[in-house]
Formats: C-alpha cells, sequence, structure tokens
C-alpha cells in the first residue's frame, strides 16, 4: 500500500468517504511534490519536451500580442504549472529577442520542479497561488495545467465520493456522471480578473472539450499507459479532460473576452511552424 493510500484510509475511516475532488487533490499534491514526472523514464511526456517549436511558437504569439499593445514596459511573462521549465525557456529566447525585457514568473508548488525551473530559467519570481501574482498585465501560458486541477463528479444531484469497501478504495455509486471543477474555475477567474484590469492575454492548452457534456474524463497516467484511477494513490498522475465551455464561462463572468477555441495543430500550423521546422532541418543539416 502506497503512503498516500494509508493516509486517506484513516482519513476516510475518521471522517467518512471523501469526494473525488479531496481524492484528486491529495493526490496530485503527494505525487507532483515528489518527483518530476515528465519524459521517457517518466510517466507522460509533454509538448514543449517533445520539440523547442511547441515554446518558440508560443513565444513569437505572446511577444506579437505585446507589441500590438505598444510593448508596455510593466507587462510581466507568466506561467501555470511550467513542469522542467522548457517551454517557458523557449518562448522568452524568442521574446528577448523582440525586445521583451520584463520579469517571469511561475505558479508552482512541487519543490523538485522548482528546483528544475531554476537551471531551465534563471531569476524567475515564483508563487504558490494565482492570487499572489502581481496586479501587472499578463502574458501568460499554461500548457496542461487545467487537466491537473481537482474535479467535483456528481451522479444525478449527489457528489460521487470514495469510500473503502472489501478491503480497497472504491468510488460509492456509479451511473451518468457530470463534472465540474471550482479549482479550475477559480483558476481561470482570477486570471480573467487580472487581464480585464490591467490587460495582456493568457493561453490556455489542453485536452478537453468545446462543450459541457455528461461522461466520466478522470484518468490516471502511470509510465505512459492509462491505469485504473484509484490503483496506487499519490504515485500517477490524475487530470480529467477540460470543459472549455465552463472555462469560457468562468473567463467572461469575470470580465475578459474569450477567442473561439481552436485545435493545437491547426492553431501551430496559422502560427507558421512549417517554416520553423524547415529553417531548423536546414540548420541541422548546415
Ligand atoms: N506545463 C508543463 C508541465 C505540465 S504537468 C509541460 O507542459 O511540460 C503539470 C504542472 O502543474 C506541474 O509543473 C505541476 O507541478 C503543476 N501543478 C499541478 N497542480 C498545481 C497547483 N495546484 N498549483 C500549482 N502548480 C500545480
Amino acid at each position: 500500500m502506497t503512503p498516500l493510500e494509508r493516509a486517506l484510509r484513516e482519513r476516510i475511516a475518521a471522517e467518512g468517504p471523501i469526494s473525488v475532488e479531496a481524492f484528486m487533490q491529495a493526490c496530485n499534491d503527494y505525487y507532483y511534490a515528489t518527483r518530476d514526472p515528465l519524459g521517457a523514464r517518466g510517466d507522460f511526456t509533454t509538448a514543449p519536451e517533445t520539440s523547442q517549436m511547441f515554446g518558440e511558437m508560443i513565444g513569437a504569439a505572446l511577444a506579437d500580442c505585446w507589441k500590438r499593445a505598444g510593448a508596455p514596459t510593466d507587462a510581466i511573462y507568466v506561467e501555470l504549472g511550467p513542469g522542467r521549465g522548457t517551454l517557458a525557456a523557449d518562448a522568452l529566447r524568442v521574446m528577448r529577442s523582440a525586445g521583451f525585457a520584463a520579469e517571469v514568473h511561475f505558479v508552482e508548488t512541487s519543490p523538485v520542479l522548482r528546483e528544475m525551473q531554476k537551471a531551465s530559467v534563471p531569476d524567475v519570481h515564483w508563487h504558490e497561488r494565482i492570487d499572489d501574482l502581481p496586479a501587472k498585465p499578463l502574458l501568460l501560458v499554461a500548457n496542461e495545467f487545467l487537466d491537473a486541477l481537482p474535479i467535483r463528479q456528481h451522479v444525478g444531484a449527489v457528489e460521487r465520493r470514495i469510500s473503502v469497501a472489501a478491503g480497497g478504495l472504491a468510488f460509492d455509486r456509479d451511473g451518468e456522471i457530470l463534472e465540474t471543477s471550482p479549482a479550475r474555475d477559480q483558476a481561470v477567474s482570477s486570471i480573467a480578473t487580472c487581464l480585464a484590469a490591467k490587460g495582456g492575454a493568457a493561453l490556455f492548452i489542453d485536452y478537453g472539450h468545446e462543450r459541457s457534456a455528461p461522461g466520466d474524463t478522470l484518468q490516471a497516467v502511470r509510465d505512459h499507459r492509462f491505469s485504473p484511477v484509484l490503483a496506487d494513490p499519490g504515485e500517477q498522475d490524475l487530470t480529467s479532460h477540460v470543459d472549455f465551455e465552463a472555462v469560457v464561462k468562468a473567463a467572461r463572468d469575470a470580465g475578459a473576452s474569450a477567442t473561439p477555441l481552436v485545435s493545437q495543430g491547426e492553431w501551430l500550423i496559422r502560427l507558421g511552424i512549417k517554416a520553423r521546422a524547415q529553417a531548423l532541418s536546414r540548420a541541422i543539416r548546415a
């Protein structure tokens, strides 16, 4: 039994069944605090770890927003859940060459990942919580961050919980599931409030759906494979698909405007990733 499973069983024995939200929060807090989950030797790989072009395209898009806004000197680069800091390093290289010289702020809870981020991006300012960010114009990116925030699941009007049954952790009910994520709504709302007051742009990149719909999207990944979600708590990555209709609503309710969604592939092609790939392969051959 994992150390976290022992702690969760004690909690359930003392308090009764725990919500999916509390479970996901406890698992991911433990998981990210204790390891670097990325790459071939980790549990999953992300786009910035696959190619430098991903961060470069994001840097180009943010630099373009910044220039069109008149290159405000108080704007800051912000990243939520920056992993190893690879995306930031690639994006900032492009932004610096476009004249952006401002501060870099990361929202990151994991001490292990903060160490790696320090190596990729020196002079970064860290924050535990989004609400601790300075009130300045933001050039913000969050790749595979929203999917790691806890969700609630409901079956009918009842919140789905996890209890101990037949010696193992088990869901207390099944049926058609509706998911909500107050933590995600709160994160988006906080960023959108700052954008509405101070200006800037935020880019949220994630797996998800354009319209809210019923369905169980909670998933666990370990060693590059899907795994049962209740297995080995704290030792595998728990995520859910992002409900972008809810994200857009949270942003608009807080006074920001939201663009239509676009698939990652289409967005990268529109930004010119093919030309960048050709330039890189020419540079490699030369
Ligand atoms: N963006 C990176 C890493 C994605 S993994 C990439 O694309 O490679 C998720 C990241 O979010 C990790 O850095 C993790 O430590 C961070 N994270 C997860 N939950 C968080 C929370 N509640 N607050 C701040 N950071 C969190």
